[in-house]
């Protein structure tokens, strides 16, 4: 063992300490890893001028992977958003955006040659994707499909609101381009919280409105999110949402827990309890599978159609699988061999430069980054606990070893604890232990990740 691998594991903090500090900052550690990537990956960012060439070599070997395209369009920016949405003037330029993107699928198309590659879902979020017309939708839906073989199992996936949702014309327009899953994001039915998020707009009627439409447009896998964990939100306040939301009989019902860091509500987090936050989980996890939907513990995503997840055909296998994915549009993220990258618009939330890249004939990327094993590893694992747990099976397949025998210490800490627990090829959270994934998901950072986490403050993440 080298003396920088010795110093490193030395400085390596001890299990019980990273779960007691994930605890501590449940606002930051949880399922998006890294905390700051700037900091803990900087020495292996590869520098602008090999961008391209590392793009492309990147995605060699890549076979089978995900696809997503972002839309990053909103009418009005949510209080809570932590998404790159177009805003001021470059709000107006909607189809100049449309023709970006496009150039830039035609860019991934042109490297990767015809029909090689073989795509397992397409998600198409944002911002709003529904706010673009439906005509640019078509465009760009054809533009990817042109380009893949599509997996049996390929299905395509649409964000939408309540208010978009309301145009019934338009929802039969994105469904007739083979869409069949869309997703509504409800967040919250309590007025007051409405107001106070900036969805003020988003009103009970709207909303029956809107689910009405989704079914009369033929979506056969319906999606409602509802968030938890807002400022000021009471369990009670949340459990009314989601009896609403169970009354409305969608497919699946996603509860996604707020993402205060970096949004405009960052400076409340403390008024955001951990207990809370397990209170309204537990609450509405009581609620779904009464209601006849199911999940594991932890999972965000109830179902109530038998042996289907719930989530877009995209998401499931990167949470399973950790299938590589490849984003397109402004801020988009991709994962492919050993390359994790961002495009332009992930700092700055701003077209310029993604516009100035794509016109340039290069890919639109802001930072790559060339990952060892170990962070590729804790960033599969990280998503993973969407479903609440470690495919054991799949993680073995990736890495070429065994969980247990990566995290040795890791492993038997949780189950020690009572926090996980084996169970076929699955290494699963605990009741204990969903109340503690913030603590959890650190377990399996990198090492420098874990040494960040120690040391991480709210300011830091830049
Ligand atoms: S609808 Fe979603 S993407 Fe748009 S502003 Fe609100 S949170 Fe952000």
């Amino acid at each position: 063992m080298s003396r920088k691998q010795m110093e490193s594991q030395a400085q390596t903090p001890e299990p019980e300490q990273v779960f007691n500090r994930g605890i501590e900052l449940h606002h930051y550690a949880n399922t998006a890893y890294p905390l700051n990537g700037v900091r803990v990956w900087k020495d292996f960012r590869v520098k602008n001028s090999a961008i391209d060439s590392a793009v492309e070599s990147a995605w060699k070997d890549v076979n089978e992977l995900g696809l997503y395209v972002h839309i990053p369009f909103c009418d009005k920016r949510c209080m809570y958003c932590e998404y790159a949405v177009l805003s001021g003037e470059e709000a107006e330029q909607k189809e100049d955006y449309i023709e970006l993107v496009l150039s830039e699928i035609a860019k991934y198309r042109e490297i990767f040659g015809g029909s090689s590659k073989t795509a397992v879902g397409l998600d198409i979020g944002g911002g709003t994707p529904t706010l673009a017309p439906a005509g640019s939708l078509e465009r760009v839906v054809a533009a990817v499909l042109g380009g893949y073989t599509l997996a049996g199992t390929f299905g395509m996936s649409i964000e939408t609101t309540p208010i978009i949702a309301a145009d019934l014309q338009k929802l039969r327009d994105i469904r007739s381009l083979g869409i069949e899953r869309i997703s509504m994001g409800v967040q919250t039915i309590n007025p007051q919280l409405l107001r106070s998020v900036g969805r003020a707009n988003n009103t009970a009627r709207i909303i029956q409105q809107s689910v009405h439409n989704i079914r009369e447009a033929g979506f056969n896998k319906f999606n409602i999110d509802i968030m938890y964990g807002l400022p000021r939100q009471t369990v009670e306040s949340f459990l009314a949402t989601a009896e609403f939301v169970a009354r409305l009989g969608p497919d699946y019902i996603t509860l996604y827990r707020t993402r205060l860091k970096g949004t405009r509500l960052e400076h409340e987090t403390r008024l955001v309890t951990l207990d809370q936050v397990n209170a309204q989980y537990a609450a509405a996890f009581g609620l779904l599978t009464a209601s006849g939907y199911d999940a594991n513990l932890g999972k965000n995503t109830f179902s109530k159609v038998n042996g289907d997840p719930g989530t877009s055909a995209y998401l499931t296998r990167r949470v399973i699988d950790g299938l590589p994915y490849l984003g397109m549009g402004l801020a988009a993220q991709s994962l492919a061999d050993g390359a994790l990258y961002y495009n332009d618009g992930a700092a700055s939330k701003q077209m310029v430069q993604y516009r100035k890249q794509v016109l340039g004939g290069h890919f639109p990327v802001q930072d790559l980054y060339l990952l060892p094993p170990e962070e590729i590893m804790a960033k599969m694992i990280s998503v993973s606990f969407y479903f609440g747990y470690i495919n054991k099976d799949a993680f073995q397949r990736k890495f070429g070893v065994r969980l247990e025998d990566q995290f040795p210490d890791e492993v038997d800490f949780l189950v020690g604890k009572g926090l996980m627990k084996h169970s076929g090829q699955l290494f699963q959270l605990t009741n204990e232990g969903k109340d503690a994934i913030n603590g959890v998901i650190p377990l399996f950072y990198s090492s420098g990740s874990k040494r960040n986490l120690m040391t991480y403050t709210r300011d830091a993440h830049v």
